[in-house]
């Protein structure tokens, strides 16, 4: 049977102009399960493959909500989108090859940051006019991937499933802030992917350029923490409180005095800070965000116990409780070198590439590696690919750009890749 094919940098600007956060992709899930539903594929989603019982922030229902009210008057079928909201953005679609083999994941992202993007004539998404208007913005290329990973069960579909095993093509939430991947393997629903593969778009590398996977990055853990007190009268009785603000700011330089790490470089970073109601009150809460970051899996776990010394430690010198929740986590990437000779090779034959590097260190994080990491305790492997993307901004900026023409490159490599 032949499959129509989408026209993928269509699809990539229609996805770019709908720009969607963390958690709130409902019309992106949408659109993707509305064009992949007709191929050869068993597509599941909700909680059979998500558990979002863990979420620390996850959005309100209003916020569900207002993203729920665009999808569905900009046109998505209204069961569908309200699926995607009840039950989380999560799709895993699953496409049997011919014969037997191994079990491919790829992990496609599928989240916008929250960024305005840019109206003016010097942003190309602008001068075509698909920028997005949704106040959020495709600024990590998430919509690239998207596109890649439709173009690939595409091709694999209309040469009747051509290739050995089952892939399964893991449409993640929540990329940024590293929030969406745990949910997912929370359920176990990639425990049976024997090669697991990542890819993102290299913003600042030109077109042509394929790296068969990153190493390193920086293992992360963020903390959403809480401490409590009791108010009291700040003249009558101030002795009878219990100050949360004085032990939020004291566990703050606490936690920025922390050793730096001779084995492992290493960052620490409180980023967010709330306390107090009025000026003659004790305050009684603060709220505080902060970050562990390391170039070693092993020591950010030392450097996490360490934080959550000072937290334990400054909450009791002021007589406060302190709750933590992790808020966000990724670890190291340690790609396999199997896997990187066999991507580069097929990289060098696909066409578009026009240079291949084995490797290149990742200065960022990204949960596609706790999707890796799984799937090498389960005893398989794993990389994550690098595609340049020639964008004139970098990730993150609103200005970012993809250049399209990574797409086609990232679809032939994956396909050369999974064909064999
Ligand atoms: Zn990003
Ligand atoms: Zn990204």
């Amino acid at each position: 049977m032949v499959y129509a094919k989408t026209d993928l940098p269509f699809l990539r600007r229609d996805l770019h102009q709908h720009a969607e956060p963390g958690f709130c992709e409902i019309r992106t899930a949408s659109i993707l399960e509305e064009k992949l539903e007709t191929l050869p594929v068993t597509i599941l989603k909700g909680e059979e493959i998500q558990d979002r019982s863990a979420i620390v922030n996850y959005p309100s229902d209003a916020e569900l909500n207002h993203w729920y009210d665009l999808a569905v008057t900009g046109g998505i079928e209204e069961p569908r989108a309200r699926y995607f909201r009840d039950h989380g953005t999560a799709m895993i679609v699953v496409m049997k090859g011919n014969r037997p083999g191994p079990t491919w994941g790829l992990r496609a992202d599928i989240d916008a940051l929250r960024l305005e993007e840019p109206t003016d004539h010097s942003h190309l998404p602008a001068r075509l006019g698909f920028n997005s208007r949704t106040g959020a913005m495709h600024a990590c290329g998430h919509d690239a991937h998207m596109s890649i990973a439709v173009g690939l069960l595409e091709s694999l579909a209309t040469t009747g499933c051509d290739f050995a095993g089952t892939l399964k093509v893991v449409f993640q939430p929540a990329e940024e802030g590293v929030r969406g991947a745990d949910t997912i393997l929370r359920t176990g629903a990639t425990d049976d992917v024997t090669t697991m593969l990542g890819l993102h778009v290299d913003g600042p590398s030109p077109i042509g350029e394929v790296t068969a996977s990153t190493v390193g990055g920086m293992a992360v853990n963020g903390f959403l923490v809480e401490f409590q007190g009791k108010t009291s009268h700040a003249s009558m009785a101030p002795e009878q409180g219990r100050n949360a603000l004085l032990a939020a700011a004291a566990a703050s330089l606490g936690i920025m005095a922390l050793p730096r790490f001779g084995t492992a470089d290493t960052r620490l970073n409180v980023g967010v800070l709330h306390a107090g109601d009025a000026v003659n009150i004790v305050p009684a809460h603060a709220t505080m965000e902060a970050e562990a970051r390391a170039t070693d899996d092993d020591v950010l776990e030392d450097l996490v116990s360490r934080v959550e010394q000072v937290l334990d430690g400054t909450a009791s010198a002021y007589g406060v409780s302190v709750k933590r929740s992790i808020m966000g986590h990724a670890v190291t990437v340690r790609p396999d070198a199997d896997l990187v000779d066999a991507i580069a090779a097929v990289a060098a034959a696909t066409q578009g590439v026009t240079e291949v590097k084995r490797t290149a260190p990742m200065g960022a994080s990204d949960d596609a590696s706790l999707f890796i990491r799984n799937t090498q305790k389960h005893g398989g492997q794993g990389a994550f690919i690098m595609v340049g993307a020639n964008s004139p901004a970098p990730h993150h900026n609103n200005y970012f750009d993809v250049d399209e023409q990574a797409i086609a490159i990232g679809e032939g490599v994956l396909e050369r890749l999974i064909r064999g």
